[in-house]
């Protein structure tokens, strides 16, 4: 019934856990028996107040989320979040402290200095974002208001493997494509946020935790819609929230607790990337760009030797033919890369790695 699925490594919307898909249809003409669809009853109905309560639970207890934080359920992609986070937590007077890895943090820059002054902390620009900074290169200021970065950068295929320390000042990270790909320290963050459609669900929902305090930084002139702290006091039922998104989350969430929760989850994503990097490594057809520390467990970024385009392209077309799709790397930077997301199943690896080795035997 399944067989027209393929393997799937789009960076996003991405793949999907196929139970998680299988109990969406199974429930989508009537949720639990009650007769009507998630998406046709009303977001203040008990029905789903549950559902809301579900995702919320599970992400706390997934990631272990005290109560000093909230978690919020919003609209606007996490590219609102590159303006909602200065609006919120700027000081007058002070600037932020950003580490520049890649095109998502230069998005964010460039919002966030409509609100106030960018310091950078760090950046690898100049060596086209191929790796991170390392400890040394990081210089934080003793009074920004808030650091900010990006965990996994999806498009170059970085990844932070550590977290700076950055004391009382509040550490700000994007993780729209790692988030529940591995065990973090969230009581190290004053805010993180993410973009569903990579690792938690669909397209349509954003998450964001924060630190409570936090919130009463922003100005109560603020459009309303745009204060943490209206999310926060509404339980993210200010207005309409994104039912079906959050349903999703809801289900992913459960699916992530029953393979063994992040313990199990970066276990499995450990032992896909290996095998896909091992490849690449071997495989005298193809190299890594990045920096090997800081290669990226969930976007995997890849080359054909001497940056053959019309090769890549060859790639693409014919890993599309076999059952391989989404593996032309962002058009910003060309060349190759597999998404592998926790929904991503080690089989599909693999096949791109049969595949890989077909490849280099015929254009090898
Ligand atoms: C995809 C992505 C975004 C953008 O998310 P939208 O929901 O499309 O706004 C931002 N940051 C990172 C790290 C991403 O991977």
């Amino acid at each position: 019934m399944y067989e027209n699925r393929i393997h799937n490594f789009s960076a996003g919307p991405a793949v999907l856990p196929l139970p998680v898909l299988k109990k969406a249809r199974e429930e989508f003409l009537s949720l639990n028996g009650i007769g009507m669809s998630v998406l046709e009853i009303s977001h203040r109905s008990r029905e789903f107040e549950e559902i809301l309560h579900k995702a919320e639970q599970n992400l706390r207890q997934l990631l272990s989320v005290n109560n000093d934080y909230a978690i919020l359920f919003l609209q606007g992609g996490a590219s609102l979040q590159f303006s909602m986070v200065p609006m919120n937590l700027h000081i007058p007077g002070k600037s932020v402290d950003l580490l520049q890895t890649g095109m998502w943090t230069q998005k964010a820059q460039k919002e966030i200095e409509k609100i106030c002054p960018v310091r950078l902390a760090a950046s690898t620009e100049k060596e086209n974002f191929l790796r991170l900074p390392t400890k040394d290169e990081i210089s934080l200021s003793k009074d920004a208001a808030f650091v900010y970065m990006c965990s996994n950068n999806t498009i170059f295929g970085t990844q932070w493997k550590w977290f700076p320390e950055t004391g009382e000042i509040p550490l700000v990270a994007d993780m729209s494509s790692d988030i529940l790909s591995r065990k973090i320290d969230v009581q190290k963050f004053g805010l993180i946020f993410a973009g569903a459609q990579k690792n938690l669900g669909p397209a349509g929902v954003t998450v964001v935790i924060i630190r409570k305090d936090l919130a009463e930084r922003a100005d109560r002139n603020l459009p309303t819609m745009l204060q943490y702290r209206t999310h926060i006091k509404e339980n993210s039922l200010y207005n309409t929230p994104p039912t079906f998104g959050i349903y999703m989350i809801a289900l992913v969430t459960e699916w992530v607790q029953n393979l063994g929760g992040l313990e199990a989850i970066e276990k499995r994503n450990e032992e896909k990337a290996a095998i896909l990097y091992r490849e690449i490594d071997q495989n005298p057809l193809f190299y890594a760009p990045v920096k090997k520390e800081d290669r990226s467990l969930m976007n995997v970024v890849f080359r054909i030797k001497d940056n053959n385009e019309e090769l890549e392209k060859k790639f693409v077309q014919e890993a599309e033919k076999a059952g391989l799709s989404g593996l032309k790397g962002h058009r910003s930077v060309g060349g190759l890369r597999a998404s592998i997301y926790n929904a991503c199943e080690k089989s599909s690896v693999e096949a791109l790695v049969n595949f890989m080795q077909d490849f280099s035997r015929r254009y090898g």
